[in-house]
């Protein structure tokens, strides 16, 4: 069960540590000498129950989950997240207020943006606070807007069921590097942040947050399972929400494996969860844990990111870099060439020097380099001296 350090920058579905996934693949046949494999035990064995309450106890510890929160799993994936925190959210509202406020939408991305076609799709009222096409010159998603450039906006609604936004726009390469301050200290908004991409690459303060939501796949394991953090007052302003109120105000009930406080009450198997996938996200969480926690490998992150910026940052005339400087994600690498007739002699090159998965995604088009929590700093470095080589050699 060998392989060489992966040099793929794909931006997903994951990118997993060898060891991690080594343990894996013994588990999936033998799981701590039982006999079977851990996918094919009962969720609701006592080795599977384990999994569950090993997993939530290792991420309470690196990312220091304050007590009065509560962590759960669910299947599938960020758009499935996307549905049921606009229909939970709306019910925790009226659950606590009796009344409906719009959930607010900082779109950055076309995943946050996603996020919100989802919940109007659905009817919970909603309401985009801005768009950052709307302030880029080009109209492209690549800038986050001063707080200055929405503060009004934001004011005009007095309330709003909670604030929506992606920390890591996974398709643009555009990163928040903190939370807006008028959501960071106001008590009385709930944020909601899609963490799907860069959840447990950096420290962040959970305390702030009323609900992280992050599809596994990418930094915490394989595609299939979605982990939610969700302050617990949360959960009981949902349960207050009854099948009649949520009718007055017109609001559609969440399908029962989605609705938060069943999922919580049932320890996440309320109906079947993927053992196995949950499995690898803990041995991912003890890996980390082993490596040092999250203010390491937040700081390797920074080394990669910067080897690759400054490598391409090198050559101003030959590389493209369409985000702006204050937001540019350490998961997620854009670029493109100023020379589009080059983009192909690229890639065929990167292949050769075995370094893979750098085709940018469909809509934006050019190159993304992926570089979330597994991949080495040497494998970052062998794509920085690529970045560099090749601008070299192709510059007239
Ligand atoms: N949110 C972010 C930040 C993503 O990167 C993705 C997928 O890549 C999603 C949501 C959607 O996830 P899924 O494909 O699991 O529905």
């Amino acid at each position: 069960l060998e392989r060489e350090e992966p040099t793929h920058f794909g931006a997903g579905p994951a990118q997993l540590p060898t060891v991690v996934l080594q343990q894996a693949a013994k588990d999936l046949i033998n799981y701590n000498n039982i006999g079977l494999g851990i996918g094919e035990i009962s969720h609701r064995s006592k080795d599977a129950i384990k999994v569950i309450d090993d997993a939530k106890a290792h991420l309470k510890t690196l990312m220091n989950i304050p007590d009065d929160y509560e962590t759960f799993f669910i299947q599938g994936g960020g758009t499935t997240g996307f549905s049921s925190l606009a229909t939970n959210m709306a019910a925790a509202y009226i659950g606590k207020h009796g009344r409906m406020a719009p959930g607010g939408y900082l779109v950055t991305g076309s995943w946050s943006q996603k996020a919100y076609e989802e919940a109007n799709r659905l009817h919970v009222p909603s309401k985009v606070i801005f768009n950052s096409k709307d302030y880029d010159s080009n109209k492209k998603f690549g800038s986050i807007p001063k707080e200055s450039q929405w503060i009004e906006e934001f004011n005009k609604n007095k309330e709003y069921s909670y604030v929506y936004f992606c920390e890591n726009e996974t398709v643009h390469g555009v990163e928040w590097q903190e939370l807006p301050e008028c959501l960071a200290s106001n008590p009385n908004v709930e944020i909601v942040a899609d963490l799907s991409s860069d959840i447990l690459s950096r420290e962040i303060d959970v305390s702030k947050y009323g609900i992280i939501m992050a599809g596994a796949q990418k930094n915490i394991g394989l595609a299939g399972l979605t982990l939610y953090i969700i302050k617990k007052s949360i959960l009981k302003d949902i349960e207050k929400c009854t099948s009649n109120d949520l009718l007055e105000n017109n609001i559609p009930a969440t399908p029962i494996a989605f609705h938060y406080p069943t999922v919580v009450k049932n320890n996440s198997a309320y109906n079947t969860i993927p053992i196995f996938t949950l499995h690898v996200m803990d041995l991912v969480f003890k890996h980390l844990l082993k490596k040092g926690g999250v203010k390491v490998q937040e700081q390797e992150n920074n080394e990669k990111a910067q080897l690759l910026y400054t490598a391409l940052d090198k050559h101003p005339d030959f590389y493209n870099l369409p985000v702006q400087k204050d937001c540019r994600s350490k998961m997620n690498v854009v670029f493109t060439l100023k020379n589009n007739d080059l983009d192909e002699k690229f890639l065929k090159e990167a292949t050769i020097a075995k370094l893979t998965g750098l085709k940018g995604h469909r809509s934006v088009g050019g190159f993304r380099a992926s570089i979330y929590n597994a991949l080495s700093v040497e494998s970052v470095k062998k794509l920085a001296d690529f970045i560099d080589d090749f601008a070299k050699e192709n510059s007239n």
